[in-house]
């Protein structure tokens, strides 16, 4: 976790920034991480709260996640990544099943915007998403969820941690305002 001034992936700016790439650079600590996270879904599967059938991670955060908890549940993990245009899709030959239940996986939550594009193009394919999962869950009261596909009432959300971390919109950063200039750490524009 980095602490400062940072524009997310989001677009929104936070005083803190979490980089999940140096914690899953470690593949031992990335299964201790996901672990737990691992177990409830299993647990929820055993008791036929919850059906996959294959787990995929929006590119370039949820790759990784995807992969470990693929391996941890004995299920394929795939990626959807964003085209020459930006546009989020599903490539190099990854299929989707119709009806094929999906958990998209994340390293770090904090809008849901990129789990929603990755829904879209997944249930424009006819897969159905039942499940989210992500390491790090920094969503806030004021983060808008909506529209994204991550509405906790509709589809559970398994975190391997809940982490609170102040994020405001660009234009009312209290960080901006102090005249602190903005790092950007993020991925979203690499394809
Ligand atoms: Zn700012």
């Amino acid at each position: 976790m980095l602490e400062g001034h940072f524009l997310l992936s989001s677009g929104r700016h936070s005083d803190k920034y979490f980089q999940c790439a140096k914690l899953l650079q470690y593949p031992d600590r990335a299964a201790a991480a996901l672990a737990p996270v691992a177990e409830r879904l299993r647990k929820d599967m055993a008791a036929g709260k919850l059906t996959l059938d294959a787990v995929v991670g929006p590119a370039m955060g949820g790759i990784i996640v995807a992969y470990e908890l693929g391996r941890q549940l004995g299920l394929p993990a795939f990626f959807t990544e964003r085209d020459s245009n930006g546009k989020m899709s599903l490539r190099r030959g990854f299929e989707i099943t119709p009806g094929q239940r999906i958990l998209i996986s994340e390293d770090v939550v904090t809008t849901g915007k990129s789990y929603g594009e990755c829904a879209a193009v997944l249930e424009s394919l006819g897969a159905l998403v039942t499940a989210l999962a992500c390491v790090v869950d920094r969503r806030t009261e004021t983060a808008d969820a909506a529209g994204c596909g991550m509405d906790a009432t509709i589809l559970p959300l398994y975190a391997a941690c809940k982490v609170d971390a102040k994020n405001w919109e660009a234009g009312s950063c209290d960080l901006c305002k102090a005249g602190i200039p903005a790092v950007k750490p993020g991925s979203r524009n690499i394809s």
